[in-house]
């Protein structure tokens, strides 16, 4: 860190990604990625434009935005595109965080949303999850501030329904709540539905996972034309150019594969209660989640531990050291083959410790 980096940066901690090792190949079920290609019409739309690179990319990606408003069945001024929905998150920080409207979200979520508050220097507000780690919503609709609330969420992978959701927006029309949907298609309900209700709602979604587009980096956001406005002032004042020309076909390839898109997400959820299932007869116990990974502790060997011994043995997995989950791993969902090879290396630790 040099002496001439701003005070506040320099106490910042930043989000730590999960491990992208090259010395050896693993199987990567620790960031949550697709294990499927992406769209054969996303891969070739995104190489017809290779040969147009010299040129800047259209800032406000009017195709991609018009077939997302049209998917989701909102009007293209309640869509704005961004480079993954990390970014759009943090726009939102910008927009709608400051002294008097600290951030508000749950103790164990999305790891990025401190170091957000902390980059945009408003203060955080972090209301516990209940024991079961369920979402105590009365005490998110007394809080004040802007709420960001990621459903299902992560790394629990636990869905809160759309009529609590509601209650929350409901609670105080005057604040902002931001509903993070990057798990939303493995099995939960879109709060979209509220926008026709709320104009404080803002709901973001990502190409990263259901869509296998993490690498082109690509995600979105909906909400009343207002709150897209805010939004596109920021993006406007910060990178217009944040989606390049190859990301913005692919993403339009992907939005127009509905098949393929269905048919890889209904894969997950195949391969997910399997994977649950063995884990649970081999005496974990996992939460009951509706994203692309599982959340599972053993009754038999610590989080640490098997998050090690798992690595040794050639399978990556997420493993957070904070103390409310540290008995527990996140498994990302891959294919039933990694799932099969995963159970299978689970067994031989559990086996060699007897
Ligand atoms: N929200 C949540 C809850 C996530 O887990 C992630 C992925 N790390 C993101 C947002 C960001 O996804 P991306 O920027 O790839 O769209």
């Amino acid at each position: 860190m040099s002496k001439f980096l701003k005070e506040g940066y320099a106490s910042l901690a930043p989000y730590v990604p999960g491990e992208q090792p090259k010395e050896k190949k693993y199987i990567k079920l620790n960031t949550n990625e697709s294990p499927f290609p992406p769209s054969m019409r996303a891969q070739t739309l995104a190489k017809a434009e290779l040969e147009k690179l010299m040129l800047y990319p259209d800032p406000d990606c009017k195709a991609l935005t018009k077939a997302i408003a049209k998917r989701y069945e909102v009007g293209d001024n309640q869509v704005i595109v961004n480079n993954g929905s990390d970014e759009t998150l943090y726009f939102a920080f910008l927009a709608y965080c400051d002294e008097k409207r600290p951030a508000v979200f749950l103790d164990i979520t999305y790891g990025f949303y401190q170091v957000f508050a902390d980059m945009v220097g408003c203060p955080s507000v972090k209301i516990p999850l209940n024991a079961d780690f369920s979402v105590p919503v009365d005490e998110l609709k007394k809080a004040n501030g802007t709420i960001f609330l990621a459903n299902p969420n992560a790394p629990t992978g636990l869905v809160l329904s759309l009529d609590k959701i509601e209650e929350i927006v409901a609670a105080d029309r005057e604040r902002v709540v931001v509903v993070d949907e990057a798990y939303v298609d493995f099995g939960a309900e879109s709060s979209v539905k509220l926008l026709k209700k709320y104009d404080n709602l803002l709901v973001t979604q990502t190409f990263s996972k259901s869509r296998s587009l993490a690498g082109a980096r690509l995600g979105f956001g909906i909400a009343g034309a207002e709150i897209i406005a805010d939004l596109q002032r920021i993006k406007y004042s910060t990178n217009p150019y944040n989606v390049n020309r190859t990301t913005a076909a692919a993403g339009l390839g992907a939005i127009e594969d509905e098949a393929y898109f269905q048919a890889n997400c209904q894969k997950i959820i195949d391969s997910r209660t399997w994977a649950k299932a063995q884990l649970e007869s081999l005496g974990f116990t996992c939460t009951d989640s509706k994203a692309n990974f599982l959340f599972a502790k053993s009754d038999r060997i610590g989080g640490e531990a098997l998050y090690l011994a798992l690595k040794d043995a050639g399978v990556l997995v997420r493993h957070f050291k904070t103390e409310r989950i540290k008995d527990y791993n996140r498994i990302t969902v891959g294919s039933q083959e990694e799932m099969q090879v995963l159970i299978d290396k689970i067994k031989t630790i559990l086996e060699a410790r007897k």
